[in-house]
């Protein structure tokens, strides 16, 4: 019989060092939760959404801008001592490799990027693969376990291309001078890549904003993304509003809020208006499929980039992602977690 030599693999495998736990996912040689959704003496934070970027820890280590984005949301007592390395500097915890590697999903996102032993797990956090003016581009890091989302994780979301939204909408606009476009936008994000790409397209008119949308848009502008002129959409006269475009949290655009407005266009820029009955149920009359996040060609795109040994699928549709990763012989599973919801898709 002959003898197969062992070779001993000295690299310990991530589910060792990494586990789900009721605060978020935890990595336990760093003592570093990354997006932990309860306080924490030390979090990892990928960008400044709700889901991801909470208030109340002790240590955070997050990208420059999405601290700023932390400290414009909760106040800047709310978040603790703070460590902001450059992109990829690493930062050692422990014996752990910490990076942060732009995500291209929002102003300041990032992946995080965990080196211990020889294996190295990337975290992506939310991300995108389209071109965005707001925002860093998204890097693909080769790495033995890829953690990714998953909230277009369905082969029905295919996000077009953005620029086409828009001139659906100047073409709406251009045909109806008469009345207001109110177009639903999150204020983090969405808001002002809408903006940047309505200037792109040539729309060098004010845009009027919802008061919610102000704070974050000169925290935008702060960090070097040109908006062009804002105005605030509370204090204009109804007869300055008729061919304008409005930019209103999408809880306002159908509500009392937006009928103040002359006979209002409503529009809401979210990746899930490509289900038509989504956007009927909203009232919305001018779906626009923009979106933040990467849709199912993305997803799949960016796996197959990276190659990664392994993918842990979270955060939207993980069965659909998971089943069709395997079919193609990628190894994949399901990491649960708990407590989250969704903002800014
Ligand atoms: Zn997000
Ligand atoms: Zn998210």
């Amino acid at each position: 019989m002959i003898g197969k030599t062992v070779v001993a693999r000295p690299s310990p495998h991530p589910e060792t060092w990494l586990q789900v736990r009721p605060e978020g996912l935890y990595c336990q040689p760093a003592d570093l939760f990354i997006d932990p959704i309860r306080p924490v003496a030390r979090a990892a934070i990928t960008h400044g959404h709700a889901d991801h970027a909470r208030p109340g820890h002790e240590a955070v280590l997050t990208s420059a801008e999405t601290l700023a984005i932390m400290q414009a949301r909760f106040g800047p007592a709310s978040v603790g001592g703070a460590t902001t390395p450059h992109w990829h500097e690493p930062v050692t915890i422990g014996e752990v490799s910490v990076q942060l590697v732009p995500a291209g999903h929002i102003l300041g996102s990032a992946q995080v990027v965990l080196t211990w032993r020889g294996t190295r797990v990337v975290i992506s956090g939310d991300y995108k693969r389209s071109a965005d003016p707001t925002c860093r581009p998204f890097e693909p890091v080769a790495c033995d376990v890829f953690v990714t989302e998953a909230t277009f994780g369905l082969p029905v979301f295919r996000h077009p291309p953005i620029a086409g939204e828009i001139a659906t909408l100047l073409a709406s606009v251009a045909r109806q001078p008469e009345r207001a476009h109110v177009v639903g936008v999150y204020a983090l994000g969405k808001c002002q890549r809408v903006i940047c790409e309505l200037r792109r397209a040539g729309w060098d008119r004010p845009i009027f904003v919802h008061g919610a949308l102000q704070s974050l848009c000169d925290l935008y502008q702060a960090h070097g993304v040109d908006l062009g002129p804002l105005l605030p959409a509370t204090v204009a006269a109804k007869s300055a509003m008729a061919g304008a475009i409005v930019l209103a949290p999408p809880s306002a655009i159908a509500d009392r809020w937006a009928r103040r407005l002359p006979d209002p266009v409503v529009c809401l820029a979210s990746g899930w208006m490509r289900v038509r009955q989504r956007a009927k149920q909203r009232g919305v009359e001018r779906p626009l499929v923009i979106s933040d996040h990467a849709d199912w060609d993305e997803l799949l795109t960016t796996i197959a980039d990276i190659a990664p040994g392994e993918v842990w699928v979270t955060h939207g549709a993980e069965e659909a992602l998971v089943h069709q990763l395997q079919s193609t012989g990628q190894q994949a599973r399901a990491l649960a977690l708990i407590g989250r919801e969704l903002e800014g898709s």
